[in-house]
């Protein structure tokens, strides 16, 4: 025992970060998102462009993640802290800025090898002499290919004739007998008191437009090409993706002019946003950010999001909350996946208007089958044999299965798919806005939920949302109440470090009685953002941060389950609100000290605050073999260390005890070293996540 007590060490706690005072450090979750573009009419490579510019995406090595995403392999999103450390970055990285956003603080750079580059980011100290906030894979979205119809004789059609030739001369183009959509939603009533979505943008986030359709002259404004960042001048032919686009925009703004189609909003302008370039490439989560960005910057006020898919990318989520904040409606498409889900983004972002798809069976209006279902759907549209204008001959996103109109010569076909209810609802937003130019996400929202016509299960359900929605709802009033921003800060014990990588949910009931669920995720900054959300009793429940997170070393903020933390609280919401929650945890450390062998005089005790570049540390004696160290709150790695060489090796283990979980580690101090890490089967390095000691 007297050797005992002659051993002692040190438990080093050795904080991460750079200082405390900079303790919002952010990472990235590794979100496995993939968005791919529903329903779109995929052009069988015809005319597919081939770009001698550099860098497009199509051009890029793709890699994968173990659960089957795929990135691109030279190219990787940072969010910075300092935009004038971006240069350094880029040194660091040996690599070349690809996409600046400084609305959300984020660049893309082009690097050798991703990977690689994620290990190096993978440092703690690197990221935080850098002022990294996060860093994550671009992801690569698939087109979908699905079957359009070619001639507007097939059966299907032919149905639909029949049944609408009692409304003859509905809409007054020569292809109105195939305008269903417009009689489902009653859009003529709302034309006749002047609404047509005069001065009001719609951004078309998609394959770009033919803006040189004749049906489409003059409807398309000045949009933009992120993945080459160039202007397109009004009225061109942006058609680089395919002739998704161009369908998608007819629905919206094809004039009304006697002839082909009219959209839902002939007074409304589309502007073009290409994220599916060249032939239908995804052109990847920072150029479609970019985009996002640049169409709220350029007078946008509804964002058409005819695209979707799996996964939760906290970038992209920036984007649509920067739209969300500054007033412009998000209107996005629930898939065709058939599935009752939540996970498919943006529609299932808070704030966004989630769109089913709706079809006519000849009397009656039912969701289609295909059409996905959520807990956050809102509305539905027709979306089944949608007529409506592609790209023409010649250009870029012309489609053979599409038929010239002898009057015009303009190129039109039919789609079906979620993507197509979108345009409808997008179009009904700009007539409300043309109305209430100033109205808020989520005034519009409502207005077009409580107008909606029920279809479906009775009352609100996960597929129709609200039902089918209803020109009327442009003599609504503008709601006063019923919706608001939340905004939820997750930090630590002492309020000085703010969480990201946090899960927030919102379960509960909405003020008009619906089961309501929103999800978002803490960000950089440790905020978990509800924008434009419904009023309501919720359950506000907090958990993590995610130490399943996806991403080897970047984006994560904890090892272990055990270093989760899950708080429960009720929040009654009837106007916007900011709330802070605090995280505490409970650490303690046992050490099994050895008997020292046989030369025991090395050992003795030194107690110092080691500097670093890196700052904080803290040195605790250990005077027994127990310590706690619960008032600590950041990301530690846990050292024990002699005063003076070893003779020989000693080994230690021990248990340390994490909010209740205990942990078996342990350590050994090598002949002639002094100290050693102490490990678990995360390894020796991986740090140790606390939050401090509540009150
Ligand atoms: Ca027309």
């Amino acid at each position: 025992m007297k050797k005992f007590q002659r051993f002692k060490a040190f438990i080093i706690l050795k904080q991460l970060s750079t200082s405390f005072a900079s303790l919002i450090f952010s990472f990235l979750f590794f979100s496995s998102l993939f968005l791919v573009l529903l329903s779109l009419s995929l052009t069988s490579c015809l005319h597919k462009e081939t770009h001698a510019k550099e860098n497009l995406p199509s051009e890029s090595p793709i890699s994968f993640e173990e659960n089957g995403n795929e990135y691109y392999a030279d190219r990787i999103l940072i969010g910075y802290s300092d935009e004038e450390k971006i240069n350094s970055i880029l040194n660091l990285l040996n690599g070349k800025l690809v996409v600046h956003i400084p609305e959300i603080k984020v660049i893309s750079v082009k690097v050798e090898n991703v990977d690689k580059t994620l290990q190096l980011l993978g440092n703690e100290l690197i990221r935080g002499k850098y002022g990294i906030r996060y860093a994550e894979y671009v992801y690569v979205r698939k087109l979908v290919p699905f079957e359009i119809n070619t001639r507007p004789d097939n059966y299907e059609t032919k149905k639909l004739v029949a049944t609408l030739s009692e409304y003859t001369n509905y809409s007054g183009e020569s292809l109105d007998l195939y305008l269903w959509g417009l009689r489902a939603i009653k859009i003529k009533d709302t034309w006749s008191d002047g609404h047509r979505g005069e001065g009001v943008i719609v951004a078309v986030l998609d394959t770009g437009v033919d803006g040189t359709h004749p049906d489409l002259q003059g409807q398309v404004v000045e949009g933009y090409r992120p993945s080459t960042d160039e202007v397109l001048a009004e009225g061109t032919d942006s058609s680089f993706g395919g002739s998704h686009g161009t369908h998608v925009a007819g629905t919206i703004v094809a004039k009304s002019d006697g002839k082909g189609i009219v959209g839902v909003a002939p007074g409304a302008k589309v502007m073009p946003v290409v994220l599916f370039d060249n032939g239908g490439w995804y052109v990847g989560d920072d150029y479609a950010a970019k985009g996002i960005i640049w169409a709220v910057n350029h007078g946008a006020k509804i964002l058409n999001n005819s695209w979707g898919g799996a996964g939760y990318s906290q970038t992209i989520k920036d984007a649509f909350d920067y739209a969300l904040e500054r007033g412009v409606v998000v209107v996005a498409a629930a898939g065709n996946s058939k599935a009752i889900q939540s996970y498919q983004y943006p529609a299932n972002y808070p704030g966004v208007i989630q769109v089913g798809a709706v079809e006519f069976n000849g009397g009656d209006y039912t969701v289609a089958d295909f059409s996905s279902g959520s807990p956050m759907i809102s509305v539905c549209a027709p979306g089944v044999s949608i007529i409506s204008t592609m790209p023409q001959e010649g250009s870029r996103g012309y489609d053979r299965r599409s038929f010239a109109l002898a009057e015009n010569n303009g190129y039109y076909g039919y789609m079906t798919g979620t993507s197509m209810a979108t345009p409808h609802v997008s179009g009904l937003v700009a007539l409300l806005l043309q109305k209430y130019p100033n109205a808020k996400p989520w005034q519009i929202r409502k207005i077009l939920e409580e107008s909606a016509v029920d279809i479906g299960e009775k009352g609100y359900d996960e597929k129709a949302g609200y039902g089918l929605v209803n020109a009327s709802a442009v003599n609504q009033n503008l709601p006063v109440d019923g919706g608001l921003d939340y905004r939820l800060t997750v930090t630590d014990a002492y309020g000085k470090w703010n969480v990201p990588s946090v899960s927030v949910s919102l379960v509960g009931v909405a003020s008009n009685g619906r089961n309501i669920r929103y999800f978002a995720k803490t960000n950089a900054e440790g905020i978990a953002k509800f924008i434009s959300i419904d009023a309501g009793d919720y359950d506000v429940i907090v958990s993590g941060p995610d130490s399943k997170e996806n991403s080897e070393g970047l984006m994560r903020i904890a090892h272990r389950k055990a270093e989760e933390r899950t708080l429960t609280f009720h929040q009654t919401l009837n106007e916007s609100k900011s709330d802070i929650v605090r995280f505490s945890s409970q650490a303690s450390l046992e050490i099994d000290i050895p008997e020292v062998g046989v030369n025991p005089q090395i050992v003795f005790l030194d107690v110092t605050k080691l500097p670093t570049e890196t700052g904080y540390e803290i040195t605790k004696d250990l005077t027994s073999n127990t310590v706690d160290f619960s008032e600590l709150s950041g990301r530690y790695l846990i050292k024990l260390r002699l005063s003076q060489k070893a003779y020989e090796s000693i080994s230690v283990s021990g248990t340390l005890t994490i909010n209740g979980t205990h942990i078996p580690i342990g350590g050994k101090i090598l002949e002639d070293a002094t100290e050693t890490y102490i490990y678990d089967s995360n390894g020796p390095y991986a740090w140790w996540t606390l939050f401090g000691k509540s009150d």
